[in-house]
């Protein structure tokens, strides 16, 4: 295949800086999704978006359907609706060990019995993603029903962020959405959900899309894969191919291309500025996993209670696309693939690039959470940290033109103003500097630590 085309569109040139990792993800590329067995119970946490947490709407004894509500959006600014994953008995609210490292308040629900939960009546793939998804019923669905429909569902963004997707996508006569650009560049090292939800459920993809354009008032949509996806490419052609405005861009596999500020660029030759947003360019920007999950909501009902996630590296036996209850914990998704090998090493909330190290495998899956990648001794690099040479690689890498050294000093001695004139705030966490650096300092842990000082200083 020549690379520089595929089926006839030109593969863009990349955004400036960046890196190349290793992929890592022949493991699971064409391992088909997969339905954990439900588990015996989930912890559906309270804070799992950005924003404020819902608040718990359910009692202790309560018994609850999968995909109703038990926590609703906070009235106090940005939050999101959380739901039952699974039908089941609710127990006493406790706090739980997030992915990212942070504490929520989370809501247990111990399943019932098999047999009682009459709700399980459909594979829950073909339910959420599967089927035909009918023109009439797209056509009939008004931009405010679609909004609400969504924020009722919960959704937010799947692609890392977690930000209430009906918020995104309300416009206004003042700062009005052209473009609806739709992210399926899952760049991530080892990570392939992304890419088997293209591949195997591209007409959700595409519905969910058209509905998403439809609440924004978009003129056109961009569906953007990267060149290392060709079947998925091909199958979103298929699917989209008689929809005027609808258009599929394929762009050069590189590190993080699927971030919004990078995207842009590398689709609509366009910069985001530093301290503005995409809207400020007219685009929208919306996850392939977050258009499926819109579909599912605005034309079946469908509240987000799943979420699909690639376990993987060399430290699990049986890597897998697996779709996942949300609040399922580490530990149980990792026993459903076999669980660890002997020489397991670390476990990763998402890929090496932009993951979380997770210590506490009873943390929940939740609504962000694309992947989960076990590392093996072989995996992990263990060479000592030094100190900087003071080389410029992690300057020279830095696809927003940051300065992270200079960040990460200012972190370290404790000086924040420092690290504000740095624009630490900018910083996306992509991981291309520590990725680059010669002398393996942490030094996206830096900054992560810097912003969880300064959130803590701003709310004092
Ligand atoms: S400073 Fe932030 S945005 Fe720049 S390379 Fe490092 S992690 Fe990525
Ligand atoms: S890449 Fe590492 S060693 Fe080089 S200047 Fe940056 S922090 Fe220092």
């Amino acid at each position: 295949m020549n690379w520089r085309t595929i089926f006839g569109l030109n593969v863009l040139p990349d955004f400036a800086r960046g890196v190349h990792p290793p992929e890592h993800k022949s493991r699971t590329r064409d391992l088909p999704i997969e339905t954990l067995t439900e588990p015996e119970v989930v912890t559906i946490p309270l804070l799992q978006h950005a924003g404020a947490a819902a608040e718990c709407v359910a009692q202790p004894r309560q018994q609850v359907t999968a995909g109703e509500l038990v926590g609703r959006r906070s009235a106090s600014g940005i939050s999101a609706n959380v739901h039952a994953s699974i039908a089941g008995v609710v127990q006493a609210v406790t706090a739980v060990p997030l992915p990212n490292g942070r504490r929520s308040l989370a809501v247990p629900i111990r399943r019932l019995a098999p047999g009682e939960d009459s709700n399980a009546v459909a594979p829950v793939a073909d339910r959420l993603f599967g089927g035909v998804w009918a023109e009439s019923d797209i056509a009939v669905a008004r931009p405010l029903d679609i909004l609400h429909a969504v924020a009722d569902a919960g959704i937010v963004g799947m692609g890392g962020a977690a930000f209430p997707t009906d918020l995104k996508l309300r416009t206004t006569p003042e700062r009005p959405i052209e473009t609806l650009l739709v992210n399926g560049c899952e760049c991530e090292p080892f990570l392939t959900a992304d890419d088997r939800l293209m591949r195997e459920y591209p007409a959700a993809v595409v519905t969910g899309a058209r509905l998403a354009q439809k609440a924004c008032g978009a003129r056109q949509i961009v569906l953007a894969v990267e060149n290392n996806k060709p079947e998925a490419a091909a199958a979103l052609l298929a699917a989209s191919g008689q929809f005027a405005g609808f258009r599929i861009t394929v762009v050069s596999t590189k590190y993080p291309m699927g971030g919004e500020r990078q995207l842009i660029p590398a689709v609509f030759r366009r910069e985001v500025p530093t301290s503005g947003l995409p809207l400020d360019l007219g685009i929208a920007v919306i996850n392939v996993a977050t258009a499926a999950a819109i579909a599912g909501a605005v034309l079946r009902g469908q509240a987000m209670t799943h979420r699909i996630v690639t376990v993987t590296g060399g430290g699990v036996r049986s890597p897998k696309n697996l779709l996942v209850p949300i609040g399922t914990s580490f530990q149980t998704v990792i026993e459903g693939c076999g669980g660890v090998v002997t020489d397991a090493r670390r476990v990763l909330a998402g890929g090496p690039m932009m993951g979380f190290t997770v210590t506490d495998l009873t943390a929940p899956v939740t609504k962000g959470t694309g992947g989960i990648t076990v590392l093996s001794a072989a995996e992990i690099d263990s060479a000592e940290q030094t100190a900087c040479i003071r080389c410029g690689r992690c300057l020279d890498t830095c696809p927003l033109g940051l300065a992270p050294t200079r960040i990460a000093h200012a972190v370290k001695f404790g000086d924040l103003a420092l690290a504000q004139q740095n624009h630490l705030a900018a910083c996306c966490e992509c991981g291309c500097c520590a990725y680059e650096c010669p002398a393996r300092i942490p030094l996206v842990q830096y900054i992560r630590a810097g912003k969880v000082e300064l959130a803590q200083s701003a709310s004092e």
